[in-house]
């Protein structure tokens, strides 16, 4: 995917006991920094008090060595954002911070709740105001409404969630960790050479504190960390699973391990298995940077064609330039990559790329290929064309501007202006995960979504300008 139309959902990140806890969840947001770069966060507990600082931008951008100064605590959770409900303003930032009827709570949220904006109609019915317009405030409410129950809050609050949730919420003397029944997106729970135990989105968070990965949070689990140590309990039964199986194609970093393997390892297997479906002559294996590398080099090791880079992307635009309009979208695609004339120009190339969203930018590219004077262009794509919406964490634009929604393959190839174009089927990309394939969530792929989902919530849906009509 070179055009970045595809976002993630956000990155969560726990730390408790550990005096240096702002420092590691600072340390563990700059190596989840690819789940989302809208905004970030730490909040941090001395026992007593929470504090806390968000603000807009990529991690170094908000946290200065002045303020992580000032995020004093031996315990710390952190928040990575890309919006997927809720518009990009400041606050929606996370962790969000609130007192409430039992203290106070900061709140981290990687996922999508398809119920959320029914929940918050119901509160504000009864005269309930919200701050922010993402999913993840409903959240509060609820425990807020749950707190004078004899039985478990937490548990009770996160029994009316429905969709894909991974929290992580601060108390003073305590941090509480919960992953959703079906388990879309990942959470694991790790401990530090000092023995301080940590949850975070991805293990890659774990390796940059030299943490040891323990294991996965379970589908449906709650896992406490404190001064006693780590404590589970279940709000729910485990469901499905459904783990969401673009997190190995293109989300998660190479070097984590998800859902059971090292998604490096998956993404060349995935290359392996889309050069034995679609075998073609050429001269080189051509990587779109930096998504289609893994891939890439797993299609020129299984079809034995040399690996090249022909496109080189621009290491000296940052990701601060990207933003989610898409002329300047289009604008960072061209500044970020750039074709090798003297390694393409009459060069019959089999370019991989990971998956493709709209399109335009990708036919953008091809044409610069042949600018470059490729003589052949075969385009590979290491995962099935994407033709439906997902409503479980990843902010695919609308689904009528998916390029393969309403068009066949041969359609898209001659959109995108390519002499051959093959997308590697929905069974060759489950052969390369080690769960079964009914493990995994394959919805916007197949459009078989492992929940009903009667009433989507969009990214737009909470922002106040929308009706929100329920009977
Ligand atoms: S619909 Fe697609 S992106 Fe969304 S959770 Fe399922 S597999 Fe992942």
């Amino acid at each position: 995917m070179i055009d970045n139309e595809t976002r993630h959902k956000c990155g969560v990140f726990g730390i408790w006991g550990s005096p240096e806890a702002a420092h590691q969840a600072y340390t563990a947001l700059y190596a989840q920094q690819h789940r989302g770069q809208e905004s970030a966060g730490i909040a941090v507990s001395d026992g007593r008090r929470l504090d806390a600082h968000v603000g807009m931008g990529l991690v170094a951008e908000v946290f200065s060595p002045k303020v992580l100064a000032q995020l004093r605590g031996r315990a710390a959770i952190g928040h990575n954002r890309y919006s997927t409900t809720g518009s990009n303003r400041a606050c929606n930032a996370q962790p969000l911070l609130r007192d409430y009827i039992g203290g106070q709570v900061a709140l981290g949220h990687n996922g999508n709740l398809i119920n959320a904006d029914l929940l918050r109609y119901q509160y504000e019915q009864r005269g309930h105001i919200f701050h922010t317009t993402t999913d993840t405030e409903v959240i509060i409410h609820l425990l807020a409404a749950h707190q004078t129950s004899k039985a478990d809050p937490l548990v009770e609050a996160l029994q009316h969630l429905q969709g894909a949730y991974c929290l992580v919420f601060l108390f003073a003397d305590r941090i509480e960790a919960a992953r959703d029944p079906w388990g879309w997106r990942p959470l694991v729970l790790g401990q530090t050479a000092e023995g301080h135990w940590c949850v975070a989105s991805e293990t890659v968070a774990l390796d940059a504190l030299g943490a040891r990965f323990e294991r996965e949070v379970e589908r449906g689990e709650i896992v406490t960390l404190s001064d006693a140590g780590v404590r589970s309990r279940r709000f729910a039964e485990a469901q499905g699973p459904a783990l969401c199986i673009f997190e190995h194609v293109y989300f998660a970093n190479p070097s984590t391990h998800l859902f059971g393997d090292t998604v490096q390892i998956v993404r060349e297997r995935l290359g392996h298995a889309l050069a034995a479906e679609a075998p073609v002559e050429a001269d080189f294996v051509v990587p779109m940077p930096d998504s289609g590398r893994s891939a890439a080099w797993g299609y020129a090791m299984g079809s034995g064609i040399p690996y090249r880079e022909g496109i080189v992307p621009n290491r000296y635009v940052g990701r601060t330039f990207i933003r989610p309009e898409q002329d300047e979208r289009d604008a960072a695609v061209q500044l970020k990559l750039n074709v090798i004339s003297d390694i393409v120009k009459g060069k019959r190339l089999i370019v991989v790329d990971d998956s493709i969203v709209r399109g335009t930018t990708t036919r953008g590219k091809m044409e610069q290929l042949r600018r470059a004077g490729a003589s052949e262009i075969h385009l590979r794509i290491s995962c099935p064309p994407i033709r439906d919406a997902c409503y479980f964490g990843i902010d695919f634009p609308d689904p009528a501007t998916l390029v393969a929604r309403d068009r066949t393959i041969e359609q898209v190839r001659e959109y995108l202006g390519v002499d051959s174009l093959h997308y590697l089927s929905l069974e060759g990309m489950l052969s390369c995960v080690s769960h079964p394939a009914g493990h995994y969530c394959t919805a916007c792929f197949s459009g078989c979504y492992p929940i009903n989902v009667t009433h989507p919530v969009s990214k737009l849906s909470l922002e106040p300008q929308q009706l929100r009509m329920f009977s």
